[in-house]
């Protein structure tokens, strides 16, 4: 349905565009372990305690830049028993977040000085990068490039607000064939083609400081992924706001793919569906933001549940485990460096 033609004309204007991407939502298992990592070490402000919508005895922590940005939003479900999860096709692989160059050696001796190995820096596509992973086995890439990112650096985090996580550059694809994978990344959702380097595609959504760089990594032998701890979920675009959002459902559906309904998750509405290759695919707005229900200042600092839920909140607050995000805790984790 609907000719190039007129999916050309839809792309150019700018305004309903995907803007690059709006979160990452991953599995993990002890979430004080997650917290630890991600705000003790990582620095990024815990923006959101809430539980998981579908299945609410287990958490679901956000964190992102100060204000929590979109572009910025990790999110994991942390589910206290969980087996690790096996990397394969049909997943995004790993996570890129940008960094200034700067940064560079404050992050090295940082993550040594936590234990934490990675390898590099190597270059790819002209960037710096180190790679290491999580607690739970999560690969994560820190790209130290130039690029400016409007960015909100939380000041009274665990790391300098110079030396902090500035949201995604980008996330790695795993496929065992890109064909089809290509045709809706370009046709449907109008990511930009820019170029390969060994077994890396690499194509770019959004534009300015909001540009995501996504990969496509093949191998045809790969066996599929087997969720599990340390594993991605799914990856979330950004549109700005319903409407956007509404065209872009109708947009998925005409060209084939099933898609859900649009569905309310309280800090954004959300539409999924899967690309070709496997990997789950999200469309999420901007609107209303985390700051909907509590100010800013105020973030992540106690337990928000949707309106309803709410009536279950006693019982909830008994069976999810306990977390402790203070200040105090973080700065014991605090590196001084030079
Ligand atoms: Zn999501």
């Amino acid at each position: 349905m609907g000719s190039t033609e007129h999916l050309n004309m839809r792309r150019s204007t700018g305004e309903s565009a995907l803007m690059g991407i709006h979160h990452i939502t991953a599995i993990a298992s002890d979430p004080q372990r997650n917290v630890d990592f991600f705000v003790g070490v990582l620095g990024l402000r815990l923006v959101k305690r809430t539980v998981n919508f579908d299945s609410p005895d287990v958490h679901h922590l956000y964190y992102g830049d100060e204000s929590g940005t979109p572009g910025t939003i990790l999110t994991f479900f942390p589910f206290q028993d969980a087996g690790r999860g096996k990397r394969g096709a049909g997943e995004v692989g790993s996570v890129a977040f940008h960094l200034p160059p700067a940064a560079r050696d404050y992050w090295i001796h940082r993550l040594s000085q936590h234990g934490i190995s990675f390898q590099g820096p190597v270059r790819r596509f002209g960037e710096e990068l180190i790679s290491f992973e999580d607690p739970d086995g999560l690969s994560i890439d820190f790209v130290f490039s130039h690029s400016e990112r409007a960015n909100h650096a939380w000041a009274d985090g665990p790391v300098p607000p110079e030396h902090s996580v500035r949201g995604f550059a980008g996330a790695t694809l795993l496929l065992r064939d890109s064909s089809q994978t290509e045709t809706m990344l370009q046709t449907v959702l109008g990511f930009q083609p820019a170029g390969s380097e060994g077994e890396r595609k690499r194509f770019l959504l959004g534009d300015g400081d909001l540009v995501a760089a996504v990969d496509l990594v093949i191998d045809p032998k790969s066996p599929p992924a087997r969720p599990g701890a340390g594993s991605i979920h799914h990856i979330a675009w950004r549109v700005s706001g319903y409407d956007h959002q509404a065209d872009w459902r109708t947009r998925i559906a005409e060209a084939g793919h099933s898609v859900t309904d649009i569905v309310d998750r309280q800090y954004f509405k959300s539409v999924y569906f899967h690309e070709p290759g496997g990997v789950l695919f999200e469309i999420a707005t901007d609107e209303p933001g985390f700051t909907v229900d509590e100010p800013k200042e105020a973030l992540g600092t106690t337990l928000k549940l949707p309106p309803w839920l709410e009536l279950h909140r006693r019982q909830l607050e008994r069976v999810l485990p306990p977390i402790d995000n203070s200040l105090s805790r973080h700065s014991q984790q605090q590196t001084v460096v030079n």
